[in-house]
Formats: structure tokens, sequence, C-alpha cells
């Protein structure tokens, strides 16, 4: 018999924290990860001599405040700080909108009067429904299941759970939860407001990772998935983990390995062990065989069913199906080192805008436009871009007096059209985005002393995300809740007995929020009691 109970493949962040909750309650837990580095998207890393920075994920709010205190995150090393000011939009006729505690309605106003009249009343509404999120980020969503037995009424009751949720809310509060699950953000935004930017402003958060237009049927629910976070109590505010988004990663590593939880780096997973319709462990690429009574996925879940399980032990139709799970965020990101700060033509001078995510993308019909050229020619040549300068915050990033940024940048196709690879266009995009900010900021390409690209192709071949999808499959309504990663298996179980899923693949899905990780660690836990006591 094996001496673990649990194995997990990959230390993402959801698999530290799965780890972390299982080590807690007295499993013996191992994590392998193929990386040598843990942390997964969420991590810290030198990308040019003497800069270091978030090189994926790059900012904090999603993360959820149950699993801090539970896992003592911040006794393990984690501060979260907030922005300076939320988000800097300029434009090009040099106007601009600077969102932020106290400040939001008074730059809204210089807009437009009407719209500093409904902005309240709209983020209410989606403050609102983003509460109900919350209520069910940490519980599994329900999970259908054929038959009637202890499953099927354990499942009923979480039904009956899931609807009293939705009964606190008023008749009209249900109807705006229809709206933002199924409408476009664009229709949406453009009933409630005239400016451009401040339509861009929440237009914005329903394209990042989602490669599509902000009129797409679906777009709303990506914006609101972005505002069911916090920071130290604020709800919708975005923050900075000082040291880098490596520091999350690093303080659930620290609490799972308080508890006792063993973590490999550099052991990649190359196949699941599955015996007796039963996964049993795993055998690594480096031919090692690690046993185990659990074995549980951090990892894509069309990653793990079509390169990890032998086929043949999968029911045919499981296997066609997650064939066809949607991966391609549509993303480009950037790490730049740079001399010296940026300076904004529509607000020149150094001041708390510089430590807010700096988005370019003036409007809605911009980013419409962004995607269909990304769709035909394979990236936008007028690309969306949001910058953020996390040195402005954290002085532990860059040598005195200079600074890192993270560029985020929308609308570049997963695969490039015509049989192109990424490796050979890389560079050209990289120069674009950098023009893109250029136009905005002059000066800004001659500060940049250091750079690193990442394609969607290395965002695939480097962190194992399938597409370059930073949430593991898109937040489309067939992807979601009872849906992720199929309709029978939101239970974070698998096809497969003994076999979990705690990654981002699974509900409420992609952003550094540590929920999968959490649920699926719930669940083992049961399982695991209902066998052995
Ligand atoms: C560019 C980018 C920007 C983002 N920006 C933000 C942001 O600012 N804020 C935010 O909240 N979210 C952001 N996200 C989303 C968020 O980072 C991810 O959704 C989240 O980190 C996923 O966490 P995870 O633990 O589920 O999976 P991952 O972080 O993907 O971890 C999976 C782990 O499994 C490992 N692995 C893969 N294959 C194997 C194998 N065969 N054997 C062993 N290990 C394996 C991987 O190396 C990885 O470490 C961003 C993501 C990206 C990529």
């Amino acid at each position: 018999m094996s001496d673990i109970d649990v194995l997990i493949i990959g230390a993402g962040h959801n698999g530290l924290v799965c780890a972390a909750y299982l080590a807690m309650n007295g499993m013996r837990v191992k994590v392998v990860e193929r990386r040598d580095v843990v942390g997964g998207a969420a991590v810290t890393q030198e990308f040019h001599p003497g800069f270091r920075n978030s090189v994926a994920a790059y900012t904090v709010s999603l993360l959820n405040p149950q699993i801090i205190a539970d896992l003592k995150l911040h006794d393990h090393g984690l501060r979260i700080v907030e922005r300076r000011a939320q988000n800097f939009l300029p434009a090009p006729d040099g106007s601009h909108l600077l969102t932020g505690e106290g400040r939001t309605r008074a730059s809204v106003a210089r807009l437009s009067q009407r719209d500093a009249g409904n902005i309240d009343a709209f983020t209410r509404e989606l403050e609102t429904i983003a509460d109900v999120l919350r209520a069910f980020v940490l519980r599994a969503p329900p999970n259908l299941v054929e038959g009637f037995g202890a499953n099927s009424i354990a499942e009923a009751l979480n039904a009956l759970g899931t609807a009293n949720i939705l009964r606190g809310l008023t008749l009209e509060q249900q109807r705006i939860l229809l709206d933002l699950f199924t409408r476009s953000a664009g229709d949406m935004l453009d009933e409630r407001f005239e400016s451009d930017l401040v339509k861009a402003l929440f237009g914005f958060d329903a394209i990042v990772g989602n490669y599509a237009s902000p009129y797409a049927a679906g777009s709303a629910y990506v914006m609101l998935h972005h505002a069911f976070g916090e920071v130290n109590g604020k709800k919708g505010v975005w923050g900075h983990a000082i040291g880098g988004m490596g520091a999350i990663s690093e303080a659930m590593a620290s609490a799972a390995r308080a508890h006792g939880a063993t973590i490999e780096t550099d052991r990649g997973v190359r196949e699941v062990i599955v015996e007796r319709d039963r996964a049993v462990g795993a055998i690594l690429d480096n031919g090692e065989t690690v046993r185990a009574k659990y074995v549980v996925s951090n990892v894509n879940p069309k990653l793990l069913y079509t390169r990890l399980v032998p086929p043949d032990a999968l029911p045919t139709p499981f296997v066609e199906r997650i064939g066809r799970w949607q991966n391609g965020s549509g993303t480009f990101r950037m790490n730049v080192a740079l001399s010296a700060l940026p300076s904004f033509t529509a607000l020149p001078d150094d001041g708390d805008h510089l430590s807010a995510g700096i988005i370019i993308a003036p409007s809605l019909d911009y980013m419409d436009r962004a995607w269909l050229d990304a769709r035909q020619h394979g990236w936008s040549r007028a690309p969306v871009v949001e910058v953020l300068i996390p040195s402005t915050l954290d002085d532990s990033l860059s040598p005195k007096g200079q600074h890192v940024a993270s560029l985020f940048c929308q609308h570049v196709a997963p695969q490039l059209p015509h049989g192109r690879s990424w490796d050979d266009y890389r560079e050209e995009v990289a120069d674009l985005m950098i023009a893109t900010v250029e136009a905005y900021a002059p000066g800004f390409a001659a500060s940049v002393i250091g750079r690193q690209a990442l394609s969607p192709l290395d965002l695939e071949r480097d962190f194992g995300l399938l597409g370059g999808d930073i949430f593991h499959g898109a937040l489309t309504l067939n992807q979601l809740f009872s849906a992720r990663p199929m309709l029978g298996h939101a239970d974070y179980r698998g096809p497969l007995k003994g076999l979990y899923h705690c990654g981002a693949g699974a509900h409420p899905g992609g952003g550094v929020t540590g929920a999968p990780g959490h649920n699926a660690a719930r669940v083992i836990l049961r399982d695991h009691r209902a066998l052995f006591g």
C-alpha cells in the first residue's frame, strides 16, 4: 500500500490550496509540479536581470478571504495592498477617466453628467449580483446525477440550497441576474451610459481573457466574474500582493508544508495510472511511479483527459465531449523593465493613476474591432492593452528609481490563421504592444530596457495553459457552474473513481481565487470519511 493518501498533479495555487486543506485535516499529501517553481500562473520571476514581476497573473482581488483566513496566509508572509487608484483610461482626444475610492463619480461627471447620475445604480446592480456569486464561490454547484440514490438525494438538497440563495433576491434582481448571465456587456452598457470611456471601463472586464466582442452574448458574465473579489474587506477593489503573485502561492505552499504536505517541483506527470476503473497514482516524466488513494488534478481538464489519462480508461462519450472543451482566451502577456515611469498625454504628471490598471481601449467599438481584426488577421492591429506598474506599490521588484510593468494584451488569436506559428510573430506583436502604449505615453518605448513576451503558444508551453487559456477553459454559459467541466462532473469528481478536479477548469473557474482547490478538498474529505470513517 502507498504511504500517500492524495497525489495532486500540479502546484498551481489551487493545487496548493487543496493540499493545505487536506493536510490540515490529517491526510498525507504529495504535490508534483512539472515546472521548477510552484504557483502555476500565480508566480513571480526574474524576467530581466534585477527586475522581477508577476509574469502571468498580475493583480489580486478574487482571492477568497475565507481561504486567506483558514490557511492563515498572513502568518505565512502574505501582504496585499490596494492600488492608490483603481483604473485610468486615457482617450486619444486627451480626456481621461480615473476611478477609485472617492473619485469615480467626479471623474465620470467630467465626461457625462448623465453617466454620473447612473453609475452608482449600475455599480449597485453589479454588486448585488456579485454578492450572489460570492455565496456560490465556496460551494459545489448542483450536480446532475442519473438514477436515484444517496448521491441524488444529496444533490437535491444542494439544488434546494442554491434555490434558497436565489430566493433572497427580489424579482427585479433575478431579472438583472439573468441579464448578467446571458446578455452582452455592450448592450447592457449602451443602455445605461453615453460616454465611451465609462462604457470601456466596464466593457474591458467583459473581454479580459474572453476572446470575444463586448457585444457577444455571455460577455456580461465575464464582466461580473471580474467583480466578485475584494481586497482587505473592500468589495470590488483590486490590489497588489507585495512580492508579486508568487507571494500568494509561496504563502499557500508554506501553509501546506506546515501541515505536512510534500511539494516536489520538476516532477511532471506523464500518465495517470488506472486500475479496475480507479485512478491509483501516476507515472512521472522521469519514470518514477507514485501511488495514492486519491489522485487530484490541478491541470486544465482537456489536458488531463486527452493527454494524461489513457483514453481506453474513459467512456467514449466523455472523451468526445471533453475533446470539445473550449480553450483559448486570446491573450498576449508582456513584462517590461522600465528606466522611468511613463508620462501619459492625458495626465502627464506622476500620480496615483500610475498605480492603477491603465486601460488602453477607449471604447466598446475599439474592443469590437480588435476582436474582429484578430479573428481575421491573427492579432488586432489596434490592440487592447492594460498596463500595470506594480513597482509603484512595491519596491521589491526593481532597482531603485526603475520600474516593472505588466502589459496584459487582449485579442490575439489563440492559434494563428493559415498555419502560421506564434514563434515567428511574437516579437512583431510585442513591438506593436509597446507602440500602442507609446501612442498614449510618448517616450514609453525608449524607457523599455528589457522585455519578456508570452504568446498564447508560450502560455501553453511554459504554463500548461492549453490554447493559452488563462481560465483553463472559456467562461461561457455551457462551461460554467453545473457544466464546469461537464454536466455530471461539477462535484469535483471525475469519471473514474478516486479522480478529482481542483483547478480553474472546475467551478467557479479561473482567476486567483483558491476556490476550486478549497471545494475539491471538501469533497475528497467527505468521500474519505465515508470510506474510512
Ligand atoms: C497571463 C495571465 C494573466 C492573468 N491575470 C490574472 C490576474 O491578474 N488576476 C487573477 O485573479 N487571475 C489572473 N489570471 C488567471 C489565473 O492566474 C488562473 O486562472 C489561475 O492562476 C489558475 O490557477 P490553477 O491553480 O487552477 O492552475 P494553474 O495556475 O494553471 O496551475 C496548474 C499547474 O499544473 C502544472 N502542470 C501542468 N501539467 C502538469 C503535469 N503534466 N504534471 C505536473 N504538473 C503539471 C502547471 O505547471 C501549473 O503549475 C491570469 C492568467 C494568465 C495566464
